[in-house]
């Protein structure tokens, strides 16, 4: 049996050693299984107007610019509440700014 002194320097050490191992493997993982977003998102989600109430028919704000920026809907205006210089905006940045594979898409209103 340890002492006491010896007993709380050896969970000290423990719990440091712990510490420094999932440390490591929190860097490891989040370097090998990092989800890589397209950059497009950021800035069409900072354009969208956010209310997040579904009448585009997508889950949410973010469903919609998903949609957008991977092809599947090609209309800023399937969003009901956006004005117009905001879906204008949207479709011109859209229309010239290329996605991570270099391509550009063809949205409209
Ligand atoms: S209609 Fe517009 S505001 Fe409503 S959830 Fe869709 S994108 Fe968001």
């Amino acid at each position: 049996m340890l002492p006491v002194w010896a007993q709380i320097v050896l969970a000290i050490v423990v719990v440091v050693l712990l510490g420094v191992l999932f440390s490591i493997l929190i860097a490891v993982f989040s370097k090998y299984f990092a989800v890589k977003e397209d950059p497009r998102k950021e800035k069409v989600m900072s354009l969208i107007p956010g209310v997040n109430c579904g009448a585009c028919g997508h889950p949410g704000c973010s469903g919609l610019v998903d949609a957008l920026i991977s092809g599947k809907e090609t209309h800023v205006k399937q969003c009901k509440v956006i004005k117009d210089d905001k879906a204008n905006e949207i479709k011109n940045y859209l229309n010239e700014t290329p996605g991570p594979d270099g391509q550009t898409l063809k949205v409209d209103l």
